[in-house]
């Protein structure tokens, strides 16, 4: 068997490489080759001897997923990959090239165990979660569709699955991205979108990394809230907002709250009106996302006039507010739907 040590920082792939005979230094040499260039070939390791390659081949892998299909907006703005590991489950990684930057979303688990009622990728349950390494390969994976010269500038983990139900690794997947000899990025570049895991909000906070907290909210009350996302009957809103609040105190860091737009269902006047009340005096940012209908949930997306009523509701009270322009509508770029849409046969 051997060992994979694609998504290990050069100093435990050091420690790899002494127990079987190898020189440490060595290891920075293959971090290179791997994060640097893209390169996941021991053979193609130019500056390793043609003895020491059969020798790391023996011993090690680098596991690096396969793009199974990508997608691309009309616009090109948008690209949507379908990545398949070693094992054969695949996720979901989206590049937005926007004016401001580059974002990736990362997948943090294959499927998800949530519930969410409107949600693709909680329809078949979790499979399992991602290691720091896959999710660092997704990153990658976007960083090599990039024209030369450009780099990712931030990475919001909203793909399919719940990070703070996997949060070592995700943790490590940050700190494999931040780390200078790999992905070299600002820990400030980081966003974690969470269904309202609340023990793992504050586990997050005490991490200490300066990452962005998104709560996804969907509802201005539990009532509501509850029959959407079934994790509010363990964690009500009192408790998470308490929480959310705790986090933007601590860290300084505004909070942005995730708003499906789901017709009749939260996007009345009065729910706009509870929603202020909820996050007056907050440090918070609300972001309205039109609801990406998935066939099986029974559920649609608001009007563009409610969409727009809910929204003045929201600025007229002083909250701040941005409508998510939707980008790769076209390419099943939201939530779980290309690779749902790949399980069925279909794409
Ligand atoms: N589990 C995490 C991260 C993944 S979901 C979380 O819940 O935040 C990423 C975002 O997309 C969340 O805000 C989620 O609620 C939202 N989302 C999921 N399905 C959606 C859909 N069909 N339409 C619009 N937004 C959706």
């Amino acid at each position: 068997m051997t060992e994979n040590i694609y998504g290990l920082f050069a100093s435990e792939i050091g420690e790899n490489f002494v127990r079987i005979g190898v020189e440490k230094f060595r290891a920075s040499q293959v971090a290179d080759w791997m994060y640097k260039r893209g390169i996941y070939d021991f053979n193609q390791m130019s500056n390793l001897s043609a003895g020491l390659r059969t020798k790391l081949r023996g011993n090690f892998s680098i596991d690096f997923p396969e793009e199974q299909t990508a997608k691309q907006s009309a616009d090109g703005k948008t690209i949507k990959s379908l990545l398949r590991f070693d094992d054969g489950e695949a996720v979901e990684t989206v590049l937005m090239r926007q004016p401001y930057g580059n974002s990736v979303c990362v997948s943090s688990q294959v499927g998800c165990a949530m519930g969410c009622k409107f949600c693709a990728s909680t329809l078949a349950g979790l499979e399992r979660n991602l290691t720091g390494g896959e999710m660092l390969a997704q990153v990658q994976h976007a960083q090599q569709k990039l024209p030369e010269g450009q780099r990712v500038s931030s990475v919001v983990i909203m793909g399919g699955g719940e990070p703070l139900a996997n949060l070592d690794e995700v943790l490590r997947f940050m700190r494999l991205c931040h780390e200078p000899s790999i992905l070299d990025m600002g820990y400030r570049s980081f966003t974690v979108s969470t269904c309202g895991l609340v023990p793992g909000i504050r586990r997050l906070q005490e991490s200490g990394l300066p990452v962005t907290l998104s709560i996804s909210l969907h509802a201005p009350n539990d009532e509501i809230r509850s029959r959407l996302m079934p994790i509010n009957r363990k964690y009500p809103m009192a408790e998470l907002m308490g929480a959310a609040y705790e986090y933007a105190l601590v860290t300084k860091r505004r909070v942005t709250y995730e708003y499906a737009m789901i017709h009749n269902v939260n996007d009345s006047p009065e729910h706009a009106r509870e929603l202020a009340n909820l996050l007056r005096g907050k440090l918070a940012a609300v972001n309205l996302i039109p609801l990406n209908a998935v066939p099986e949930s029974g559920l649609e997306r608001s009007t563009p006039e409610r969409i727009e009523r809910f929204e003045e509701m929201l600025k007229v009270r002083r909250i701040t507010v941005t409508v998510r322009r939707e980008m790769g509508a076209d390419i099943d770029a939201a939530c779980g739907q290309l690779r749902n849409s790949h399980q069925k046969g279909g794409f």
